[in-house]
């Protein structure tokens, strides 16, 4: 055989069998009657021949079978996350599962799992490694071939994009997610931008903010804040904001303040978490600037007044505490509350003595959740939460009815209102000595099954709302914040205001606060 029928066979198994979910969502858009079903099979023709297009041009004796393996690996991986949980690979999504650790993989594992690898990936990849192929043609003929191939190629995606342009034109700009689903041609796509968003970096240097930052504040009191950064917690699943199951039945007996349209920066983990403690709005954040400048964190810190500890029993701070104290909570060696996994509520143990060992006057506790991470929401909770029943057993959320996901997801929430009172009720010990807070927010929200979307992490602008709108709540011994909030708690805020917020919490006067974006900003 030669390359090139290797390459053609290829892309025919590609758009056969790893393109479901592309072609299950573009007959949700347009449907299959009359004309249809004809512009759809030139979506099937283009597609193959544009994947033909591109392992041609990257065709070489020593490239065609390697590229053609690791594509067809990478996308059983992606055909299985997309055909159970509708998620798009895109460079967010790719920065996410480069940070995902052992535990969290485990979580996503599944049989089905392991036959999509066997199928799709592992069998057709051993088909293209054994098979001999015919490299007797000499330089001038096989060039001849390719550029053939390339022009034929060519050739036939503009006279198809052409003859059906009023087609085309509604399918790339009206419903432009829809060719994010495709496979392999969007993941590697995507794969390019995440190399050269991490990689092709213009400065590696830190960008210094904040260096005035100061703490000037009338009060004799000094600040204890507990900064709780939760996961997947949607809002509309907090009894709270009026959700029918009672999710909240402790956080409903404390005095606090909760924000019913709080919203997310990203819809992943490795977005919002490091853009909640940056200087940056939703519109100006990316992946480089947050690395790249200093956060509140760092602003706190060189105030010299506020001792600073972050601990995670999530998967890691995503950048923001490595330069200062964080401790890893996912271990038993530091989490004395572990079961089949590490607690949240694991992470309050042992704070008395770093309050009691500080030696600045002002402290900040962040304390990052594993609160709702699925998909296998039932092991994020012990036994005693599973209140609301039954309850979905699997990671496989196709297999559950929806009342299960609901009720796992729910179970985990409840979990996470425990907690967060133990907080509020360990923070009440210090009343007397301190100013005492907790902020909680949620990185991003969750999709649990509507319109068939799962899980979290589609781009910001096809996110239904439930992946963005987050739960927030705040808590004081301070009546001064309850005042000055009176009446705003149902405005809109988002994850844009964190930074402004905690500079106020702790009074730090510095040129880069703003105090229109701090949620208790002073009228004067
Ligand atoms: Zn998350």
């Amino acid at each position: 055989m030669n390359k090139y029928k290797l390459i053609i066979l290829c892309a025919l198994f590609f758009v056969i069998f790893d393109n479901a979910t592309f072609f299950t969502n573009t007959i949700k858009v347009y449907g299959l009657e009359d004309i249809n079903i004809i512009y759809i099979s030139s979506i099937f023709i283009i597609l193959t021949t544009f994947i033909v297009l591109f392992f041609t041009l990257l065709s070489s004796k020593y490239t065609t079978k390697p590229l053609l393996i690791i594509s067809l690996m990478v996308s059983s991986f992606t055909s299985y996350f997309m055909n159970n949980y509708n998620v798009v690979i895109d460079s967010d999504m790719i920065r996410n599962t480069m940070q995902t650790n052992y535990s969290e993989s485990i979580d996503l594992f599944s049989i089905k799992l392991v036959l999509y690898v066997l199928f799709l990936g592992i069998l057709p990849s051993l088909f293209v490694y054994k098979v001999k192929l015919d490299y007797s043609e000499s330089f001038k003929k096989d060039i001849f071939l390719k550029l053939k191939i390339i022009f034929g190629s060519l050739i036939i995606i503009l006279v198809l994009l052409f003859s059906f342009s009023k087609f085309y034109t509604s399918f790339f700009r009206e419903h432009k997610p829809l060719r994010y689903y495709t496979n392999p041609t969007y993941w590697i796509y995507q794969a390019g931008k995440y190399v050269n968003e991490t990689y092709n970096t213009k400065s590696t240097e830190l960008k210094i903010i904040g260096s005035d930052a100061k703490i000037i504040s009338k009060d004799e009191k000094p600040n204890l804040v507990i900064m709780v950064v939760g996961e997947a917690a949607r809002a509309n699943k907090f009894s709270l904001n009026d959700y029918t199951q009672e999710t909240n039945p402790l956080l409903k007996q404390e005095n606090i303040i909760n924000f019913s349209n709080f919203y997310s920066c990203g819809t992943s983990t490795a977005e919002s978490v490091p853009c909640m403690f940056s200087i940056y709005d939703r519109a100006d954040y990316n992946y480089q600037k947050g690395k790249y400048t200093e956060n509140v964190l760092d602003i706190l810190n060189k105030t010299n007044d506020v001792e600073i500890l972050w601990r995670d029993n999530n998967s890691d701070s995503k950048g923001v505490a490595v330069r200062l104290n964080h401790i890893n909570y996912k271990t038993p060696k530091n989490n004395p509350i572990c079961d089949e996994e590490c607690r949240d509520e694991g992470m309050l143990v042992g704070l008395d003595d770093f309050i009691k060992n500080s030696k600045k006057k002002n402290i900040l506790i962040v304390l990052h959740q594993m609160g709702n991470h699925g998909p296998a929401y039932f092991k994020r909770y012990p036994k005693r939460f599973e209140k609301f029943t039954p309850v979905c057993k699997t990671n496989q959320l196709e297999k559950c009815t929806k009342e299960e996901i609901n009720n796992a997801y729910d179970n985990a929430i409840l979990y996470t209102d425990y907690f967060l009172s133990k907080t509020i009720n360990f923070l009440k010990n210090y009343n007397d000595k301190y100013n005492t807070s907790m902020v909680y927010m949620s990185d991003h929200g969750e999709s649990l099954g509507e319109n068939g979307i799962y899980l979290h992490g589609l781009p910001y602008f096809m996110a239904p709302d439930n992946q963005t709108h987050i739960a927030s709540i705040f808590w004081s011994n301070n009546q001064k914040y309850y005042n000055l909030l009176k009446n705003k708690e149902d405005n809109k805020y988002s994850q844009d205001n964190l930074f402004h917020t905690l500079l106020g919490l702790f009074d730090v006067k510095t040129n880069v606060y703003d105090k229109n974006l701090n949620i208790f900003k002073d009228k004067n």
